[in-house]
C-alpha cells in the first residue's frame, strides 16, 4: 500500500465512535447553527491555547480577516508579513484593501526575519525603498500590524517581534494556521500575539472534517468585536447591526469533530515530535533538516528538508514518487511573485531567501500515524537518492 502524505483514515479510527455519538446528540437537539457544542469546544480551546477567549469561525482565512477587520485595518494601511506562506495570509490583508508589505524569511527557520522586519519599518518611515523593498504606493501607507506566520508549525521569533510591535505601537496577528499546538519558551504559541488565528482544515495539525478556524486573544474588546463580525456585525441582537461583518460561524457538526480531535491532540503532537526526531536522526548530513531553535516546540504541520539545488530537489521528488512515496512542495511560488500581486511591483530578486527556498524545499510525509517501517523506507529512499 502506498504511504499516505497525511493519514486521516487511521486517525478517524481513534475518534469515530465518539464523533458518531456526538452527531446523534446534534440530531437530537437540531441546533445546527451555533449549537451548544460550539461554546463547549470554545471553552476547551481557550484552556488549551492559554487565552481568555477562543472564538471559532468558518475557516483559517476568516480567522485572519476577523482580527484585521476588528482592528479597523483597510485601504491605506500596511501589514508586514512574509512572502513564504500559503496565499491566504496575504489574501486576507489585500481583501480588505490594505497592502501586504513582505519581509523575507530566515533561511533556517523559514519564518519572518526580525532584522529585516526592522529594515522594512525604517524604509516605510523614511519612505526609502533602497533600505528595504517596498510595494507600489508605499509613500501613502500607514503601518498598522505585523502578521508573522508559524510556518510548518514552528513558532516565529516572538520575543523580537513583540518587542518591535510594542515599540512601534503595532498589532501582531499570528498566522498559526499550521502552528496551533506549538510552544514558544514554555508558553502555548497561541497566547503570545495580540490575536492568533488558526485553521481546522483537515490536513492541519488539528483538523476537522471540513472547513473551520478559530481566533484566540486575551483582549476583551477585540474579542467582542470579532464575535460581532462573525455574525454580520450584529449588536446586542441578531437583527441589530452595528458594523459590517461576515457570515463566519463554525458548524455545530464540526464542533463535535473538533471536541474529539482536541482530546487526542496532545498525544498526536507527541507522535509528530517522535516522527520528526526519527527523520532528523536518519537524514542528518544527507540533506538539510529543519532547525528548531532552543525553547521552541513545533507542531510539525510539515517536515521540510532542503536539497543542494533546484535540480536535485526535482530529481529527489521524482525518485521518491517512483517508489510511491508522496512529497509536496510548499511553496513553489512565493506570494510576492503570484500574478494577482503583480500590482505591488515586487520582482524576482526582491525576496531572495524565499525565492531560493521555493526552489530547494521538499516536504516529506508527516502525520502521527506514520509507522516506523514506512518511515524507514522513506529515510532509506531519500538517503539513496541524494
Ligand atoms: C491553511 C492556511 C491558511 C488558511 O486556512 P483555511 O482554513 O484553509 O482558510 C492561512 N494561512 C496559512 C499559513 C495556512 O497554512
Amino acid at each position: 500500500m502506498a504511504i499516505p502524505f497525511v493519514d486521516i483514515k487511521s486517525q478517524l479510527a481513534q475518534v469515530e465512535q465518539e464523533i458518531r455519538q456526538g452527531f446523534d446528540r446534534v440530531f437530537a437537539h437540531c441546533q445546527f447553527i451555533m449549537g451548544p457544542e460550539i461554546k463547549e469546544v470554545e471553552d476547551q480551546l481557550a484552556a488549551f491555547a492559554g487565552t481568555k477567549h477562543a472564538i471559532t469561525c468558518s475557516s483559517g482565512t476568516d480567522a485572519l480577516l476577523m482580527p484585521l477587520m476588528a482592528m479597523g485595518i483597510g485601504a491605506g494601511d500596511a501589514v508586514l508579513t512574509t512572502p513564504f506562506t500559503f496565499f491566504a495570509t496575504l489574501e486576507s490583508i489585500a481583501l480588505l484593501g490594505a497592502t501586504p508589505v513582505v519581509v523575507d524569511v530566515d533561511p533556517r527557520t523559514f519564518n519572518i526575519d526580525p532584522a529585516k522586519l526592522e529594515l522594512a519599518i525604517k524604509a516605510l518611515k523614511v519612505k526609502d525603498p533602497s533600505i528595504h523593498p517596498l510595494p507600489a504606493g508605499y509613500e501613502n501607507l500607514t503601518l498598522k500590524a505585523i502578521m508573522p506566520v508559524d510556518l510548518f508549525g514552528l513558532p516565529a521569533d516572538y520575543d523580537r517581534i513583540m518587542a518591535i510591535a510594542a515599540r512601534e505601537k503595532l498589532y501582531v496577528i499570528g498566522d498559526s494556521a499550521q502552528g496551533f499546538g506549538g510552544v514558544y519558551k514554555g508558553r502555548p504559541v497561541s497566547a503570545i500575539p495580540h490575536v492568533t488565528a488558526t485553521s481546522f482544515f483537515p490536513a492541519k495539525p488539528l483538523g476537522v472534517y471540513g472547513d473551520g478556524g478559530a481566533v484566540f486573544t486575551n483582549d476583551d474588546n477585540l474579542a467582542d468585536v470579532m464575535r460581532s463580525i462573525r455574525v454580520h456585525g450584529m449588536g446586542h441582537d441578531r437583527y441589530y447591526n452595528v458594523r459590517l461583518g461576515l457570515n463566519a460561524r463554525f458548524d455545530t457538526f464540526q464542533a463535535v469533530v473538533l471536541k474529539a480531535k482536541l482530546r487526542i491532540f496532545p498525544a498526536e503532537l507527541d507522535a509528530r515530535q517522535d516522527v520528526a526526531e526519527r527523520y532528523d536522526a536518519g537524514l542528518a548530513g544527507k540533506v538539510t533538516t529543519p532547525l528548531v531553535p532552543n525553547g521552541y516546540r513545533s507542531s510539525w504541520a510539515q517536515y521540510s528538508i532542503l536539497t543542494k539545488g533546484a535540480k536535485e530537489r526535482d530529481a529527489l521528488q521524482a525518485t521518491l514518487k517512483a517508489q510511491d512515496i508522496p512529497t509536496m512542495i510548499y511553496y513553489p511560488i512565493p506570494c510576492h511573485l503570484q500574478p494577482v500581486f503583480s500590482n505591488l511591483g515586487y520582482k524576482q530578486g526582491s525576496m531572495p531567501v524565499s525565492e531560493g527556498l521555493s526552489q530547494t524545499i521538499l516536504s516529506l510525509p508527516m502525520h502521527p500515524y506514520l509507522t516506523q517501517d514506512d518511515q524507514k523506507k522513506i529515510i532509506e529512499a531519500v538517503k539513496k537518492a541524494v
